[in-house]
C-alpha cells in the first residue's frame, strides 16, 4: 500500500506532464481498475494507479526513475477500463517524455536519433519520444 501525504501545492514537474499530456489526476479515485487489467504490470516497479498517486503527491522524478514508464506498452487498456476517463498511457508518454527531453537539453539532434535507434536495448518508447520531440 502506498503512503504519502496529498501535496495540495501542485509544483512545477506535475504541472509540465499535466500540460504534456494534456490529462487531469484529481478525478482518480485509486480504484486500480487500470492496475488490474493492464497488461504489462507484472514488469512495472510502479502500478498504473501508483503513477496517478505519485502524481498527486507531487513525486515525479520517483515515476522518471521507474522500469514502468518504459515497460508500459501504450495499448490503452487502461484508459478504456477507468470510469473516470483519465489515461494513465498519456501521463506515462508525459513522463517519458520529460527524461528524453532532460537527456537532450532541450532539442535532440538527428544524429542522436539516429543512434540510440541502433542500440537494440533502447526502448522504442524513447525513440519514438525522441522523434516526437525532434519534430516539434
Ligand atoms: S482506473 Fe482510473 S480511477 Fe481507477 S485507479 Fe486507474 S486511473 Fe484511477
Ligand atoms: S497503456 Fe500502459 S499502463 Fe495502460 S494498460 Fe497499457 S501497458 Fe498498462
Amino acid at each position: 500500500m502506498f503512503k504519502g501525504k496529498i501535496n495540495p501545492k501542485r509544483n512545477s514537474e506535475v504541472e509540465k506532464v499535466l500540460e504534456l499530456s494534456k490529462e487531469k489526476i484529481d478525478d482518480c479515485m485509486q480504484c486500480g481498475k487500470c492496475s488490474a487489467g493492464c497488461p504489462a504490470n507484472a514488469g512495472m516497479d510502479v502500478l498504473p494507479h501508483q503513477v496517478i498517486r505519485f502524481l498527486q503527491i507531487g513525486d515525479v522524478e520517483k515515476l522518471r526513475e521507474s522500469k514502468s514508464i518504459w515497460n508500459c506498452a501504450a495499448c490503452f487498456t487502461c484508459e478504456s477500463r477507468c470510469p473516470r476517463n483519465v489515461s494513465v498511457s498519456k501521463l506515462m508518454e508525459a513522463v517519458r517524455q520529460t527524461v528524453v527531453r532532460k537527456q537532450g537539453e532541450d532539442r535532440l539532434t538527428p544524429e542522436f536519433v539516429a543512434k540510440i535507434m541502433q542500440d537494440r536495448k533502447m526502448p522504442q518508447q524513447a525513440a519514438v519520444s525522441g522523434f516526437r520531440k525532434y519534430t516539434k
